[in-house]
C-alpha cells in the first residue's frame, strides 16, 4: 500500500457518494424519479416511508442479519479460481459465490428484505411479475418463510417455457397468475401485476425484482444487495491482504452488480458492468442497454433505455433470460455518466465458452447470466499480465443445463483445452 493512499486514490470523491445518492426524491443525477399513474402514488409513498423507518431500525437490521446467517447460509465464500487462472495465464480470477446463497442466486438477498418489510408494514400479500421465473421463485420462497400470500404474474408464453420454475413457485405455495393478452410475456405481466396491485394495495405490497422501478426500489434493492460487496471486500482483503484491482458483475436490471459495486465505489478499484451483446450489435439481437441506449422513461422511472423507431421499448434478446431487459437501473445510468463504472459487453458465445471453462476447470456450473461477468474477467485476465479481478458469480447454472446441452452439447465447438 502506498503511503499517501488518499492522494493516489482516483475515486476519493466517492467517499460521500452514498450519503447523497439518491436524493430524497429518488434521483440519480437526471435519472430515477417516479412516473406513476396517480392512483399508485400513495402506495409507493407508503413503501418509501416504511423503508426509511426500518432501514434505521436496529431490530429490523438484526432480524435481517439473523435470516441471512441462519436461513440463507450467508456469508457466501470468496473463491480463488487457481486452475482457471493458471490456464488463462494472466490476472488471477476470484469469485464471490452467490450461487451458494439459498435458492442458488443473489435474488433472495432482496426478496427476504422485501418480505421482512411487508411483515413490518402489516401486509398479508406480496405481489410481483416474473419473466424467466427466477424472481418469482425467490419471492415465493420469502413468502413461505414469512407466512405471506404470494401472487406472481407471468406471461402465458413464459409459463410454457419455464415449466420447472412454475412448479417450484406452486410447490412453495404461490399463486401463479397467467397473463394471456398481447405478446403474453414479461411486459404484459408487469402491466397485469400493477393492475392487481392497484386493486389491493391496502393489504399487499408490490415487490420489484431488481434495482429498477419507482422509489424506493432502486435504492432499497441496492441496499439489500450491498451485503454481497461488503462481505466480498472484507473476505478478499483477508485472503490476499489487498483490494482486488478490478471487480466485474453482469447487468440485467442491475441488482447483483449494484450489490457488488457499492462497497468498492470509493476504492481505487476498477468496476466493470457486463452487458449481454447476444448475437450481435443489431437492434433486437442484444440487450446492451447502456452501450447502445439513450435516456427515456419506462416502468415508472427515467434511465437509459433501448428504443425502437417510435421511441417505445425495443425488442431485446440474450441467451441469458435474466439479462434481457430494455432498460437498466437508474443508478447504473448515473455511474456511467460519472465515469465510475465501465460498461462493457460480451457475446452469447463468449458467455457460453466461459460457462464450460468454469465447469471443466473448477467444478462449478454457473448461471448463463453470471457467465457473462466471468467471460469479461477471462478477457481481462488475458489482457493483464498480473493483478486480480473479482467476479460476482450471481447464480448457479442448474436451471440452464438442459438449454445449454440442447444448443451447445458438451461444448465441443469451443476450444476448452
Ligand atoms: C436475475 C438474474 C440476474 C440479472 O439481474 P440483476 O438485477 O441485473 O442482477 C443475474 N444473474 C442471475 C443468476 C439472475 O437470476
Amino acid at each position: 500500500m502506498t503511503i499517501n493512499a488518499d492522494f493516489e486514490n482516483p475515486n476519493k470523491s466517492f467517499d460521500t457518494y452514498l450519503q447523497n445518492t439518491p436524493t430524497a426524491d429518488g434521483r440519480y443525477g437526471k435519472y430515477g424519479g417516479a412516473y406513476l399513474p396517480p392512483e399508485l402514488v400513495p402506495a409507493f409513498e407508503e413503501i418509501t416511508e416504511a423503508y426509511n423507518t426500518i432501514c434505521n431500525s436496529a431490530q429490523f437490521i438484526n432480524e435481517l442479519r439473523r435470516i441471512r446467517r441462519e436461513f440463507q447460509g450467508r456469508p457466501t465464500p470468496v473463491y480463488h479460481c487457481e486452475r482457471l487462472s493458471r490456464k488463462i495465464g494472466g490476472a488471477q480470477i476470484y469469485l464471490k459465490r452467490e450461487d451458494l446463497n439459498h435458492t442458488g442466486a443473489h435474488k433472495l438477498n432482496h426478496c427476504m428484505g422485501e418480505g421482512l418489510l411487508a411483515k413490518f408494514m402489516g401486509k398479508k400479500k406480496i405481489i410481483a411479475e416474473t419473466g424467466a421465473g427466477q424472481h418469482g421463485v425467490a419471492l415465493a420462497t420469502a413468502a413461505a418463510y414469512f407466512g405471506l400470500e404470494c401472487d406472481v404474474y407471468m406471461g402465458e408464453v413464459d409459463i410454457k417455457k419455464q415449466a420447472p420454475n412454475v412448479t417450484r413457485m406452486k410447490m412453495l405455495g404461490a399463486n401463479v397468475i397467467s397473463v394471456s393478452h398481447g405478446l403474453k410475456t414479461l411486459k404484459e405481466a408487469v402491466d397485469a401485476a400493477f393492475e392487481g396491485y392497484m386493486k389491493e394495495y391496502k393489504d399487499a405490497i408490490y415487490c420489484i425484482g431488481s434495482t429498477v422501478g419507482p422509489p424506493p426500489f432502486p435504492m432499497m434493492v441496492r441496499d439489500f444487495q450491498s451485503v454481497v460487496g461488503y462481505e466480498a471486500r472484507e473476505q478478499f482483503k483477508e485472503m490476499t491482504g489487498f483490494l482486488p484491482n478490478a471487480v466485474a458483475a453482469c447487468v440485467g436490471g442491475g441488482s447483483n452488480s449494484m450489490g457488488m459495486f457499492t462497497a468498492f465505489l470509493a476504492d481505487p478499484v476498477k468496476l466493470y458492468g457486463v452487458e449481454p451483446m447476444g448475437r450481435g450489435t443489431a437492434l433486437g439481437d442484444h440487450a446492451a442497454t447502456i452501450t447502445f441506449g439513450s435516456e427515456g422513461i419506462m416502468h415508472g422511472f427515467d434511465s437509459i433505455m433501448l428504443k425502437d423507431e417510435k421511441g417505445e421499448p425495443a425488442p431485446v434478446y440474450s441467451v441469458a433470460s435474466g439479462l434481457d431487459y430494455p432498460s437498466v437501473g437508474p443508478e447504473h445510468a448515473y455511474l456511467h455518466d460519472l465515469g465510475r463504472v465501465d460498461y462493457v459487453s460480451v457475446l452469447d458465445d463468449e458467455a457460453i465458452e466461459a460457462f464450460f471453462l468454469l465447469c471443466r476447470n473448477e467444478g462449478i456450473i454457473p448461471a448463463i447470466e453470471s457467465s457473462h461477468a466471468l467471460a469479461y474477467a477471462i478477457k481481462y485476465a488475458r489482457e493483464h499480465k498480473s493483478g486480480t479481478i473479482l467476479v460476482n458469480l450471481s447464480g448457479r447454472g442448474d436451471k440452464d443445463i438442459d438449454y445449454i446441452y440442447e444448443h451447445y452439447g458438451y461444448g465441443e465447438r469451443f476450444n476448452l483445452d
